[in-house]
């Protein structure tokens, strides 16, 4: 095994790992409290990685999620907005919102860097004062590994086939939080 591939896992049990993974590489992890960068760069959110501030960790499947990621699912984390902190960009941050595919019929604001276009968090009515933040913007992939692993994957009903439950998380067939 390269040394690359086999990194993530053997480093990220007990220290930081941030390999370059965006045009910016100045994200950081302090005590308990780390960056969430988008791809360009333009966009860094600071969140803390632990309780009260850190609420929920969670892997979503529906649809909705599908296409707002262009990917097969998401992986969120929800941070009281009373502890999230604007490092820079909030300028270069564009929204969208919608409540026509929302499994719940709440509206989702979707916040996406005006430049490289990384989703970097989605407000939701249904949860005020809480800012649902992506796992994948997180600049310590150490912190995907611990603090941040999802607990719950709702949405399992529309995963798709080839995708398996992922391995110690409770698996909810749809929305988790009714
Ligand atoms: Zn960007
Ligand atoms: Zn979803």
């Amino acid at each position: 095994m390269t040394t690359s591939s086999s990194s993530v896992a053997e480093t990220t049990k007990s220290q930081s790992y941030f390999p370059l993974a965006g045009a910016s590489h100045d994200g950081w992890t302090r005590g308990d409290r780390a960056t969430a960068t988008c791809f360009c760069g333009a966009v860094q959110l600071s969140f803390p990685t632990k309780a009260p501030g850190l609420v929920d960790t969670f892997m979503c499947h529906c649809t909705d999620c599908r296409k707002i990621t262009a990917s097969m699912f998401a992986s969120n984390f929800t941070i009281d907005d009373a502890y999230l902190t604007r490092e820079r960009g909030d300028e270069n941050l564009s929204s969208y919102s919608q409540s026509k595919t929302i499994a719940t019929g709440n509206t989702m604001t979707n916040y996406f860097c005006s430049t490289c276009g990384s989703l970097m968090y989605r407000r939701g009515t249904g949860f005020p004062g809480m800012s649902i933040l992506r796992l994948g913007t997180v600049d310590d992939f150490a912190l995907h590994e611990r603090e941040l692993k999802p607990r719950i994957e709702q949405f399992v009903k529309d995963r798709v086939c080839w995708v398996r439950d992922a391995e110690g998380i409770e698996q909810v067939e749809g929305y988790a939080y009714a």
